[in-house]
């Protein structure tokens, strides 16, 4: 069997705890409060999925969804000086979209055709944040959680069709656990969970940031490594 290809994280630590990457087909879910490093993440992937498979890349582009605004060539560059990149932005696709329906528009009618031109990695950052504003209060999170599901279901069929590998990030919402203490927990309830395949919580503790397995078919949950940001991106 040949082994499923796999995307460097740039951070080994990371990579060690992924068994070798984030893999191909697989949805991968970040979630984490503001600040916790789901957006820096997604900028390093951004240019380590342009990486030469020699290196840990798949030597594709990127089509990168912003639905908060917060893509920033800046940080593309200063990271991808640190790894060799050469014109990362030329392989980067940006899309903003304002809306749920924009976002859907987009994922169904243009992703595909944007993918064949030779990208690796779709991400979605957030992926429920345009949700979440559309569709506020009790009565609308049916409807809420069938649209996600349909978004989702899309990006998950392209990954599969053409072995990208997928990334979303999601909001963490506090929910009262059995000790009385409240717990952070992914946004989004059963939709978003049962659409990724490995889902991580990230923290920020001072200086340090935590990455921690929620689910994952080939990690024990509950393992976690720690990492750093700085200019030039996510370190050990
Ligand atoms: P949100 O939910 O608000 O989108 P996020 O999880 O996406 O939050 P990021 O923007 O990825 O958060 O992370 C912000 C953190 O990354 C900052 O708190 C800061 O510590 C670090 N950071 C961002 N840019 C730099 C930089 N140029 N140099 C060093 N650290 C940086
Ligand atoms: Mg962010």
């Amino acid at each position: 069997l040949k082994k499923r290809e796999a995307l460097t994280t740039g951070v080994s630590s990371i990579d060690a705890l992924t068994g070798g990457g984030l893999a191909v087909y697989d949805i991968h879910e970040f979630a984490g409060e503001f600040g916790s490093g789901k957006t820096q993440l997604c900028h390093q992937l951004a240019v380590t999925v342009q990486l030469p498979p020699s290196r840990g890349g798949l030597g594709g582009g990127v089509v990168y969804i912003d639905t908060e605004g917060t893509f920033s060539p800046e940080r593309i560059e200063s990271i991808s000086a640190r790894f060799g990149v050469e014109d990362p932005l030329a392989n980067i696709y940006v899309f903003r979209p304002l809306s749920v329906d924009e976002l859907e528009e987009f994922v169904v009618r243009e992703l595909s055709r944007l993918v064949k031109g030779g990208s690796r990695l779709i991400i979605v950052d957030s992926v429920i944040a345009l949700y979440r504003a559309q569709f506020r209060g009790r009565e609308w999170l049916a409807m809420r959680q069938q649209r996600i599901n349909y978004m989702l279901d899309w990006v998950k069929r392209l990954s599969r069709l053409y072995s990208l590998v997928a990334v979303i990030t999601n909001q963490v919402v506090s929910v009262p656990s059995a000790w009385g203490v409240a717990v952070k927990l992914p946004a989004g309830g059963n939709i978003i969970a049962h659409a990724s395949t490995h889902r991580f919580l990230l923290k920020k503790t001072g200086d340090a940031f935590l990455l921690e397995v929620l689910d994952s078919p080939r990690v024990a949950r509950g393992a976690s490594v720690e990492f750093r940001i700085e200019e030039d991106g996510l370190h050990d």
